[in-house]
């Protein structure tokens, strides 16, 4: 079985902020010092991309896969799913 990695952010991170909006799930956002990756909500843009958009567009090269955190694309899938569904419900209950 093929696995997956969710990303992190090296401290080498330069707050640049064009990760960020990139980002289809939300899974990034500003931690104390620098950017970080959550990592139940990044599915390596699986679903979305064909690469991971945040790597594309860091312009340090400071996004590596983490190891800590392996996944198969079934389950990546599944969180893309479920993280679309999501974002669905709360549209369709905003146009309620
Ligand atoms: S790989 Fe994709 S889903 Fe994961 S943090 Fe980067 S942009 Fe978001
Ligand atoms: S694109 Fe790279 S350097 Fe810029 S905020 Fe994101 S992780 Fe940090």
């Amino acid at each position: 079985m093929k696995f997956f990695l969710s990303l992190k952010i090296l401290d080498t991170c330069v707050n640049c902020d064009v990760c960020e909006p990139v980002c289809p799930n939300q899974a990034i956002s500003l931690g104390e010092l620098i950017y970080e990756i959550a990592p139940s909500r990044c599915t390596e843009c699986v679903g979305h991309y064909d690469t991971p958009q945040c790597v594309d567009v860091c312009p340090v090269e400071c996004i590596i896969v983490d190891p800590e955190h392996a996944e198969s694309q079934e389950i990546l899938l599944e969180k893309y799913r479920a993280l679309t569904a999501d974002q669905t419900n709360k549209l369709e209950a905003n146009d309620a």
